[in-house]
């Protein structure tokens, strides 16, 4: 990697900042420290960041907020660091356009991969090819957009057209986790109460497209937010 991609971690933290820091920087990445959400928004205006690691609880403006402003003139992709538990704090912050969120305590496996992730989906919404994607292949499971099919392992799977485009949902932002409320208006088009309608059919889609429901190997969920559809099968 010739230009190392900057990382700004906005984080009041220190054990956490700095743990998150040397990872990042043994990882050939550069690193830009903020303890404050005030200083955090100055050093994104003045290094203007590949990516941002932004912790909720900060002790000066809330970590919301921060991401309200840099979303009103912003796409850089921002990776919320949370607490366990705050299911709500990590909903709101994901429908207010941060990429994606990861709970304290975390490994380090874990943290790279949420950051090649959403570093890639940024690349791509940009727009370097279009996106022109025909088709898309995780472990066994193959869907063909231009055909409409969805296979696993050769074998057509036969979906209803609303099972389809929840499936063609998550495979398009797979490694991203996606909250019920954006499903829903993304399938449904206006807001109500699907969630209900969205868990049988998620139900249904598992039961399709996994080979064991009970433990699923594409589509993970996540507990009180959303769904996650994985770039690659988990194995076990
Ligand atoms: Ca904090």
């Amino acid at each position: 990697m010739d230009i190392k991609p900057t990382v700004l971690i906005i984080e009041d933290e220190d054990a956490i900042c700095n743990f998150i820091s040397a990872i990042l920087t043994s990882n050939q990445y550069q690193v830009v420290k903020a303890k404050t959400g005030k200083e955090g928004l100055s050093l994104f205006t003045s290094h203007v960041p590949d990516i941002v690691l932004l912790d909720l609880g900060l002790p000066d403006i809330d970590g919301t907020e921060i991401l309200r402003q840099i979303r009103e003139w912003s796409k850089t992709p921002v990776i919320v660091v949370s607490a366990r538990g705050h299911e709500r704090e990590k909903v709101s912050a994901l429908d207010l356009g941060a990429d994606d969120y990861i709970v304290k305590p975390f490994g380090t496996s874990e943290l790279l991969a949420r950051i090649r992730t959403a570093m890639r989906h940024s690349l791509q919404s940009a727009g370097t090819n279009a996106s022109g994607e025909e088709r898309v292949t995780i472990g066994e499971l193959e869907i063909d957009y231009d055909k409409r099919t969805v296979s696993r392992a050769g074998e057509r799977i036969h979906l209803t057209p609303i099972e389809y485009k929840i499936l063609v949902l998550l495979s398009q932002n797979a490694g991203k986790v996606l909250t019920h409320d954006f499903i829903i208006r993304e399938v449904w088009g206006v807001y109500t109460d699907e969630s209900h309608t969205l868990r049988v059919n998620m139900a249904n889609i598992r039961r399709k497209i996994e080979a064991n429901p009970g433990a699923p190997k594409y589509i993970l969920t996540e507990m009180g937010v959303g769904y996650r559809m994985v770039e690659e099968p988990v194995e076990k």
